[in-house]
């Protein structure tokens, strides 16, 4: 459901159904083969934990370079663990805007404007309508989940674009695994009421403490909005297992870069 593919020095996954597509280019980048050193290395798309802008830069530009993209066609948002959600409509360069807008979620039917969100941990999620040809980019931690970020950006989809959900497509990237995301009472308490939510937490020995499935979560929400279980495909790899290829912020003690997940229309 996904493979390894690589473009110039940039190694990423990518989902055989996005693919399928035909219309879209996508990635889910490993950390590899970047320009950043020490806890960021390499391939780290975010100065905000303390790497150096000019190699954040030079890896945008190898990302820029591997894909054929123009910097300029990046549309990049500044991630608030919320349920804003922006949609992208037309060329970028009419509003060339100072500051990244904070949300969590971006839609666009327009080509050449790639979307994509930073994670290190939280659920990457990308959707593609295959027939109205709109498509999404969602970051999910446990608070976007809470707040049902993916099933509120499959909502905009349906009345913005007139997406139907059994056309939706959606590959859920690498975030970290029920093997290794161990949350308190505050997280659990999110999901009081919500059955669905609930049923993604597992009590631990350890009393007070659960262990959360956020990629279960988003996969339940998705389901509830009508999106077919054969559209939706998962990675299953654990960004806190799996340090050698993700970034993870909980393994690396808050220390470390982001990767880049990215969709764009042909
Ligand atoms: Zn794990």
């Amino acid at each position: 459901m996904f493979k390894f593919a690589q473009k110039g020095m940039v190694r990423y996954l990518e989902s055989e159904a996005l693919n399928a597509c035909g219309f879209l280019t996508h990635a889910f980048l490993t950390r590899w083969n970047g320009a950043s050193e020490g806890t960021f290395s390499s391939l780290n798309f975010s100065v905000r934990e303390g790497d150096e802008e000019d190699r954040v830069a030079r890896n945008w530009e190898i990302l820029a370079g591997a894909f054929q993209i123009s910097p300029s066609q990046f549309f990049m948002i500044s991630q608030i663990h919320g349920d804003r959600i922006f949609v992208v409509d037309g060329l970028m360069d009419k509003d060339p805007s100072p500051l990244p807008l904070q949300c969590d979620a971006v839609l666009t039917a327009s080509k050449r404007v790639v979307i994509g969100i930073k994670t290190a941990d939280c659920v990457p999620i990308l959707l593609a309508d295959r027939v109205r040809q709109v498509i999404g980019a969602v970051h999910a931690g446990w608070r976007g989940t809470a707040l049902n970020i993916v099933a509120k950006s499959i909502r905009v989809m349906e009345e913005r674009f007139s997406s139907r959900p059994e056309d939706i497509l959606a590959a859920i990237g690498p975030a970290v695994g029920p093997c290794c995301y161990q949350v308190d009472e505050k997280v659990f308490s999110s999901s009081k009421g919500d059955g669905d939510w609930e049923s993604a937490f597992r009590l631990c020995a350890e009393n007070g403490r659960w262990m959360l499935d956020l990629p279960l979560a988003n996969r339940g929400q998705m389901l509830k909005m009508g999106l077919l279980p054969e559209n939706i495909s998962c990675m299953g790899m654990c960004t806190s297992c799996r340090t050698d290829l993700f970034f993870s912020h909980r393994a690396e003690k808050g220390v470390t870069g982001r990767q880049l997940n990215f969709i764009v229309l042909e």
